[in-house]
């Protein structure tokens, strides 16, 4: 799809979405956050869901946690009109508590048709929730962060939600080098090495077989 074929059908997606009923959320909801940023992106961020400021401006990450996302797309020469930044969930779950297993499943349908129409090479899942949902996983953030995977056609790096490490500092420097090694994917313009890992081998490596094919590609 071209680029103006991919904002047209964006922006035709998000009209068709905007006033969506199909959870307990829009009852409690001020906006609805649709996401932000180019349809043409090459690199996709992926949170939660929206808090307090989002839910109130209709725009993800403009909290802190927009502050110090925004500081580290600045770190790799980024800023948000070169990517796309969605959550897994477009309305605000009351006092920010967790995603619901219904919701996330009743939301996600809207994550995976955006995902279809920007088609990113890479998606940075940001915490557990997106990276859980897109690598079809319940393995732990801190076990897969930092590392490459490939998922159909796409590569999928999930790290720390910014959220989360604000809580915890000491894991700043790990972020920070997360988003060098996102800088070096985006350089890298070489197609994804041929090769046969995918998610099936997370699943293996779940269930105990080490000798899985490989969990991440070698990238780095
Ligand atoms: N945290 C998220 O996961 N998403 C937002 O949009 C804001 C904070």
């Amino acid at each position: 799809m071209g680029d103006y074929d991919k904002r047209e059908k964006l922006k035709e997606f998000y009209l068709k979405i905007k006033n969506c009923k199909e959870c307990e959320l829009s009852g409690s909801r001020t906006k609805f956050v649709f996401g932000s940023g180019s349809a043409c992106a090459q690199v996709m961020f992926v949170g939660e869901a929206p808090g307090k400021n989002e839910d109130l401006q209709g725009l993800p990450f403009v909290g802190r946690a927009g502050k110090l996302l925004d500081e580290l797309l600045d770190s790799i020469g980024f800023d948000r009109s070169d990517i796309f930044i969605a959550n897994v969930l477009k309305c605000r779950p009351p006092g920010n508590r967790d995603p619901g297993i219904e919701e996330i499943n009743t939301c996600k349908g809207y994550l995976l048709e955006q995902i279809k129409i920007i088609d990113p090479r890479i998606i940075c899942t940001m915490g557990k929730f997106s990276t859980n949902l897109l690598l079809n996983t319940d393995k732990g953030i801190n076990t897969l962060r930092g590392k490459v995977f490939k998922v159909d056609s796409r590569i999928i790096m999930p790290i720390n939600h910014p959220a989360a490490v604000l809580y915890a500092p000491s894991r700043m420097e790990i972020l920070r080098q997360d988003f060098q090694k996102i800088k070096r994917l985006v350089d890298s313009d070489s197609e994804i090495p041929a090769c046969e890992e995918d998610i099936l081998n997370l699943e293996s490596e779940t269930t105990g077989d080490k000798q899985s094919k490989g969990e991440q590609l070698g990238l780095f």
